[in-house]
C-alpha cells in the first residue's frame, strides 16, 4: 500500500499497520469477489490504491479538518464500499451506513466490515428515495457522500434529505462539471441546501480532473422529496 502511504500523506494523515493491513484486506476481496460480482472495473493493485481508496479518502479536503469521531455519515450508493469503507479505515470512530440497492453489493458489504472489525458500520439494502422517508434515517446525519452515482441535480434529492440542517453533503465527481453545477442549483435550494464550494483536486497521483462539490444543509427538506423509486433520475428538479 505504498502509493496509497504516499497520498495520504500529502492529505495530512498517517495510516497504522493496522489500518494498512485493512487496505491490503480490502484489497485482495474486492478483486476476489470481482470476479462474480462485478464491483469495479480497475483491479491493478497500484490503481486501486489511488483511484479508489485515496480518491475515496480525498473528502477530508472538503471538510478542512479530519472527520470527528462519532461523526453520523452516509455513502449513498456505495457499491463496494466506495467512498464509505476507506473513510472507515482511516477514521475508526465514526459512525457509518453503507446504503446500496443491489443486494449482492450488500453481501459484499457485509462480509467485508466483518472481515475487517469494522464497528459502528450499518449495510442497509434499499433505494435512498425509499430510506430517507424514514424517521431514523430522515436528517440524521451530519455527513452525506456519493461517489459516481448519479448526476448532481439526481444526487442532491436523493442524498440531502438525509441530511441534519447543519449538516453537509459532499459529491465526489470527475471531468468538466460547470454546466452540471449550474442546472443543480435549483434543485439545492428546494432541498435546503446551499452550494458553499466546487473544489478541485490537486494531487499528483490524482491527476484527472475530481471535483467536490460541497453543499450545505441550511433548510429542512419539504416532505415530499425524494420522490418515489426512479423518478429524481427520470425527471431532475427543474
Ligand atoms: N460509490 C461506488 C463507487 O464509487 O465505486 C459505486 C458506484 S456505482 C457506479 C453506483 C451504485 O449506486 C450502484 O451500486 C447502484 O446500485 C447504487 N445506486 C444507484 N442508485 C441508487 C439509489 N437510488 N439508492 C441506493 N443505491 C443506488
Amino acid at each position: 500500500m505504498e502509493r496509497l502511504a504516499a497520498g495520504v500523506r500529502r492529505l495530512g494523515l498517517r495510516l497504522t499497520p493496522r489500518q494498512n493491513e485493512q487496505f491490503q484486506l480490502y484489497y485482495q476481496d474486492l478483486v476476489g469477489w470481482n470476479r462474480r460480482l462485478n464491483l469495479t472495473a480497475i483491479t491493478d493493485y497500484e490503481e486501486v490504491q489511488v483511484k479508489h481508496f485515496l480518491d475515496s479518502l480525498t473528502v477530508v479536503l472538503a471538510l478542512n479538518q479530519p472527520l470527528p469521531d462519532r461523526m453520523r455519515l452516509i455513502d449513498v450508493g456505495t457499491g463496494a464500499g466506495l467512498p464509505g469503507i476507506p473513510l472507515k479505515i482511516a477514521f475508526p470512530d465514526i459512525s457509518l451506513v453503507l446504503l446500496e440497492a443491489t443486494r449482492k453489493k450488500a453481501d459484499f458489504l457485509r462480509y467485508i466490515v466483518q472481515k475487517l472489525e469494522l464497528e459502528d458500520v450499518a449495510v442497509v439494502v434499499s433505494r435512498a428515495e425509499e430510506i430517507a422517508h424514514r424517521p431514523e434515517y430522515r436528517q440524521k446525519f451530519d455527513l452525506a457522500l456519493s461517489r459516481a452515482v448519479a448526476n448532481l441535480t439526481t444526487l442532491v434529492e436523493l442524498t440531502l434529505p438525509f441530511c441534519t440542517v447543519g449538516g453537509r453533503f459532499i459529491a465526489q465527481k470527475k471531468g468538466d462539471l460547470e454546466a452540471e453545477v449550474q442546472e443543480a442549483r435549483r434543485a439545492t435550494f428546494i432541498m435546503g441546501g446551499q452550494m458553499v464550494d466546487v473544489k478541485k483536486i490537486e494531487l499528483p497521483e490524482l491527476a484527472d480532473e475530481r471535483w467536490l462539490v460541497v453543499i450545505d444543509k441550511v433548510g429542512e427538506t419539504p416532505p415530499q422529496y425524494p420522490r418515489r423509486p426512479g423518478v429524481p433520475a427520470k425527471r431532475p428538479l427543474k
